[in-house]
């Protein structure tokens, strides 16, 4: 069974065509990694795999259920954006209960689960403290562990180790893996880096111009004949 069918899904703005009638299915605990280059359509793929922009036509089935206009709340779809996008008022603790407390979980639930995902990226112990007081890559394990929280069965990751330096980069690199193996979350990770994608990926959708153009495994697609 596909966790997430994209079908002959298509996005205009005025002229362009953002997104040109793509076809996408990724498995269940499948990491599939969308690469290419500026302005190929992979962060408007992402938005509308989440909700965030309507598409101009096609079909996005995830588990098998028609959710192309369904409201991003309403998808059981986890984003961790570039920029962390973490509430800066609250504390880390609040931050990762957040997606719990607008689900109304109750409360020992809330604080089991919290501690727990916090845990999974590493952070343990850091509740009590606010985002400003940590480095970016704490704040982007934060902003993971919103996400894990509350147990989407996709994870979509944009563009999220760009600004982190290099040694940093590979330490979520691995980080990211390890957690796709322990939870079995279907990943859609964006990236322009291609060891990055070879690294992370069961299989790469290359895109170019708001198609795909090749979609396979790394070593089918950088095979050395
Ligand atoms: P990528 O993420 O690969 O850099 P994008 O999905 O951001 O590519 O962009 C694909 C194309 O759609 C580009 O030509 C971009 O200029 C255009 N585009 C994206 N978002 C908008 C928007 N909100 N309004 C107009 N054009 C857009
Ligand atoms: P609950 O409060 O829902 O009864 P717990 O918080 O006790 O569950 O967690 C049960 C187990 O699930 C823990 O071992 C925890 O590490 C694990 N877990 C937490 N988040 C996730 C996740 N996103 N995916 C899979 N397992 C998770």
């Amino acid at each position: 069974a596909h966790k997430l069918q994209v079908q002959g899904l298509y996005k205009a703005y005025g002229q362009t065509l953002a997104l040109d009638r793509v076809d996408l299915h990724v498995a269940a605990g499948e990491f599939v990694t969308l690469l290419g280059p500026s302005g190929s359509g992979k962060s408007t793929l992402l938005q509308l795999i989440c909700g965030l922009t309507p598409p101009s036509g096609g079909k996005l089935l995830i588990d098998g259920r028609d959710q192309t206009f369904a409201p991003p709340a309403q998808r059981d779809i986890g984003v961790v954006f570039q920029n962390y996008a973490l509430f800066p008022h609250l504390s880390v603790g609040e931050n990762v209960a957040f997606p719990l407390r607008i689900r109304k979980v109750d409360r020992a639930a809330m604080a089991r689960r919290t501690e727990a995902a916090l845990e999974m990226v590493g952070l343990h112990g850091y509740a009590a403290r606010m985002p400003a007081e940590l480095s970016g890559g704490q704040q982007q394990r934060v902003a993971l562990a919103r996400c894990l929280v509350y147990r989407p069965s996709l994870i979509l990751m944009d563009e999220s180790f760009s600004a982190l330096d290099r040694n940093l980069r590979l330490v979520m690199q691995d980080e990211v893996r390890r957690i796709h193996r322990e939870t079995g979350t279907s990943f859609v990770f964006v990236t322009h880096d291609q060891e990055e994608a070879m690294t992370m990926s069961d299989r790469i959708c290359l895109m170019n111009q708001g198609r795909i153009e090749q979609f396979d495994t790394p070593r089918a697609l950088y095979a050395t004949p």
